[in-house]
């Protein structure tokens, strides 16, 4: 297994923009004003070679090359589906490592979905991800690496109006909160205006249900969205689906979401993957009610796509109206979202494990 911290220490892309000018004035030994031009070229000039950054004296250029290279992602594979969701298979140049993320195009805006470890330790029922388990956390400039890589392939394919993405989930292979201090560094780079400038509020991180974590963001005074994945409105189905619910069971879940709502002003998004006849019933329903009525919260519901590694089914259109209005008509904030990219191997992880299995 890699050691995580010194996978790639120097990755320029992990470093926060406002940190440049201390990190040149303490440790490069050069005038702060260099930390603005670097971080420009990072960020705005989508530099991936300094020897290219013109803006730089050629001696700083060298010595950069030399202490920290810009390690850009490789893109070892492109999947497009009929939604125009697309899918890169990207490789880590530390190790070899293939990571994944998806661009979501919407009428607003373009949606990146970003992994943040390679593989993931939670085993959730019906993901890919989560089959292959952890290999290694990333870092933060391999988590930022993944927006620079979308940015390189919109460039590519000659889409000038969509420099970057405006959205990012956090929702792709691994729990975040497994993660917790690089994922939050990348974030920040990604949020920063001297960074790529994407609003906190147009941020996600999406959890399987890790206590610590919420316990933790919720003192960072951070505007991130939280989103955590439910899945079951009771203990017995949610030890099936998702083994996290041992850990943290729902009478430890939800009065964590509970208190992040009250300690950061925030509401908590919850995702409820529909499955046929599991957790689709009218019970279910009245059980999830009973469980959020006294959460600021919203549901999103999500029809199953079916995938090869799980045997539960796509819920019947009529039980996901059904269900859907029983939580509209007890007041709870709930749309339904169809999965995209379905066509596209787009259930986290399924490209990867594609990718290793060939
Ligand atoms: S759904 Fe998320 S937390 Fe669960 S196994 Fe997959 S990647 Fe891990």
């Amino acid at each position: 297994m890699a050691n995580d911290s010194a996978c790639d220490r120097f990755n320029p892309w992990g470093v926060i923009p406002s940190e440049w000018k201390k990190l040149c004035k303490e440790t490069l030994g050069l005038p702060a004003f260099r930390g603005d031009q670097i971080a420009t070229a990072l960020y705005q000039g989508f530099a991936e070679d300094w020897v290219n950054v013109s803006t730089l004296p050629n001696q700083l250029r060298s010595q950069l090359q030399e202490l920290m290279p810009i390690t850009p992602l490789r893109e070892v594979a492109v999947s497009s589906s009929d939604d125009a969701s697309t899918k890169l298979l990207l490789e880590c140049p530390s190790d070899g490592e293939k990571i994944e993320t998806v661009l979501i195009p919407s009428k607003q805006r373009l949606t990146q979905c970003v992994s943040s470890q390679v593989g993931c330790n939670f085993h959730c029922a019906f993901c890919a991800s989560g089959q292959l388990g952890k290999t290694r956390n990333l870092t933060a400039g391999e988590i930022v690496g993944q927006v620079m890589a979308a940015c390189r392939h919109l460039r590519a394919s000659g889409e000038q109006t969509l420099q970057r993405p405006g959205n990012i989930v956090v929702m792709g292979m691994g729990e975040p909160f497994d993660n917790y201090d690089q994922v939050i560094t990348a974030l920040k780079v990604l949020n920063d205006q001297k960074g790529l400038s994407i609003g906190a509020r147009h941020i996600t991180i999406s959890t399987c249900g890790v206590v610590p974590g919420i316990e933790r963001l919720s003192g960072e005074g951070l505007q991130f969205e939280l989103s955590v994945s439910l899945h079951a409105p009771d203990n017995l189905l949610r030890d099936q689906l998702m083994p996290v619910n041992r850990a943290w069971p729902l009478e430890k879940l939800i009065p964590a979401c509970k208190a992040y709502t009250e300690k950061t002003g925030r509401i908590i998004t919850f995702e409820y993957t529909l499955i046929k006849k599991l957790n689709d019933r009218p019970h279910h329903a009245e059980r999830l009610i009973s469980l959020l009525r006294q959460l600021p919260c919203k549901v999103n519901l999500i029809p199953l796509s079916p995938v090869e590694e799980f045997s539960g089914k796509r819920p019947d259109a009529e039980d996901c109206h059904n269900f859907l209005d029983r939580l509209l008509q007890a007041k709870i904030p709930t749309t339904m979202r169809y999965s995209k990219g379905r066509d596209v191997n787009a259930a986290c992880g399924q490209l990867r494990l594609k990718s290793i299995k060939n």
